[in-house]
């Protein structure tokens, strides 16, 4: 055999699609998805032919080609359900961090997410007024709803709180000044920051008193002709602690009336109910900072308020109503979905004592450490249970153990809460091996390690979940040492792609 009657052994593509076992993946593929992956193979195969050639080993070659012919009809099948399954799928989230960024922050629950996925599935009033019979306002069905819970006479939402921002700023401040104390010149996760947001709205910053401390008398000093917002930014992700001193909101809105400047506030995080009242530290409410007079206050809506993604506005009405003609806000706004989800979760804000026991963020939250320390020694249980009505039996150690739980998502930065986490010691692999399968699951669960160790903690995870958990920590292979999974069907494209064949 030479290297001309190797690459002779891959098929032409047109032979493959007569193939008995090939040519049937058509109907339930459609021939586009087949011809698109049948391609893929013949490019993996003919790469790996001339790495073969360039090593002067044609025998070897011809033999894994012959090999991957035989397993052709299984290949292509293999790859096209890879190709039809959705990427995105639910987790379990063991973590403990409530508003896990790589998790998708706030999980908006069943109640709100039917809703969006209901009004988004069909036609609905978006923007038309079923009184009148003309335009409407997207976000009037939730407008109403702000305004009563906070206070506040206008309100909007956009895309998130970064467009929330840039749209204040590029509706009221463009071509003057904005007034940031340095202390405030925040950075949040993933390239928000507070200078750079200033830049493209085309407001020019003023920077004024020090990192540690700012007084009333920098602002006063900072503002000139020129001053178009006083801008309070919330520190959310970290705290300045020791020789501080900051101006507070209530301070800020009496200079900013005296002389006529807009007092505006990023508020992050934006929380609807008081904290305190469950222990928490106290991160400040939209409620408190419409009372203290803010012209305009902003935050995001998955975060800890629980709903989807979104940057809310509430403020004066003179004001919002320049920002809903700014072109941004178009650039900016919200889907259907998004708008029928809000709408959904601020409908339990109207109840504060069910918000807190409705939205999963918030339930989460306050959930009491020894509610969340049963929820762990039930599971441990069923897993034992599980474990016990086998014959092999498994040399796994679990456990109950005290863990902290976080916010995440950049609120109540330093707050730990107590919690419960489920410890799994596996005898025969590693804890990061262990943490490795389950994250290819096809309900991937994650957790973390600590003294490796495995731990699963149950702040975060649904109770809904505990008999999948129970199930799963109970497989003898999850466990055993060897190749894993034994199948290869929970494996993601991505992990694949790159693969020999
Ligand atoms: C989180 C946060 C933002 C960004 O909000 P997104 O909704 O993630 O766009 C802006 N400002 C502050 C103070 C924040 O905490």
């Amino acid at each position: 055999m030479n290297k001309n009657e190797m690459f002779r052994m891959i098929p032409k593509i047109d032979i493959l699609l007569k193939q008995e076992g090939i040519k049937e993946l058509a109907e339930e593929y459609g021939r586009q998805a087949l011809v698109g992956v049948l391609q893929e193979i013949l490019e993996d195969l003919r790469t790996e032919a001339a790495e073969y050639a360039g090593q002067g080993n044609v025998q070897k070659g011809a033999g894994e080609i012959q090999q991957m012919l035989l397993r052709l009809p299984a290949e292509v099948h293999d790859r096209l359900q890879r190709l039809f399954r959705p990427e995105m799928i639910p987790v379990v989230n063991g973590t403990g961090t409530i508003l896990h960024t790589g998790l998708g922050r706030a999980p908006l629950g069943e109640k709100a997410s039917l809703r969006g996925g209901k009004v988004a599935g069909t036609y609905t009033n978006l923007e038309y007024d079923l009184n009148t019979g003309e335009r409407g306002e997207r976000c009037s069905h939730f407008e109403r709803l702000l305004c009563r819970i906070t206070g506040a006479e206008a309100a909007l939402a956009v895309n998130n709180n970064a467009a929330a921002v840039l749209l204040i700023l590029s509706s009221l401040a463009c071509g003057g000044e904005a007034v940031v104390s340095r202390g405030e010149l925040v950075e949040i996760g993933g390239k928000f920051r507070i200078p750079d947001v200033m830049e493209l709205s085309g407001a020019r910053l003023r920077e004024t008193g020090t990192t540690n401390r700012t007084r009333l008398s920098d602002y006063e000093n900072a503002v000139n002709e020129e001053t178009k917002v006083l801008l309070k930014v919330h520190t959310s992700n970290y705290r300045i602690v020791g020789f501080t001193e900051s101006v507070s909101l209530e301070e800020l809105c009496a200079l900013g009336k005296q002389k006529g400047i807009c007092v505006a506030q990023d508020l992050g995080s934006g929380v609807l109910v008081d904290l305190s009242r469950y222990g928490l530290q106290n991160e400040p409410t939209v409620q408190a900072s419409v009372s203290a007079g803010a012209d305009v206050v902003c935050f995001s809506g998955d975060k800890l308020l629980g709903g989807p993604q979104a940057g809310i506005i509430v403020g004066r009405k003179c004001f919002l109503d320049r920002m809903k003609k700014h072109p941004l806000a178009r650039a900016l706004r919200i889907d259907k979905f998004t708008a029928a989800a809000l709408e959904q979760v601020l409908l339990e804000y109207l109840n504060p004592e069910q918000a807190v026991k409705n939205i999963p963020v918030l339930r989460m939250l306050t959930r009491p450490a020894d509610e969340v320390r049963r929820d762990a020694e039930m599971l441990t249980e069923e897993i034992r249970r599980n474990i016990a009505n086998k014959s092999g039996g498994i040399e796994t150690q679990i456990t109950v153990e005290p863990c902290t739980s976080r916010a995440g998502g950049g609120a109540l930065p330093g707050e730990e809460i107590d919690s419960f986490a489920v410890c799994i010691l596996p005898g025969q692999i590693s804890a990061a091996e262990l943490q490795r399968r389950l994250r290819t699951m096809p309900v991937p669960v994650l957790g973390r390690i600590v003294r490796d160790r495995f731990l699963l903690d149950m702040r975060t995870v649904d109770g809904r979940d505990r008999e999948y958990l129970a199930e799963l920590f109970s497989r003898e292979e999850l466990f055993a040492p060897g190749v894993f999974p034994v199948t290869g069907e929970n494996e993601r494209p991505d992990q694949k792609k790159g693969n020999r064949l």
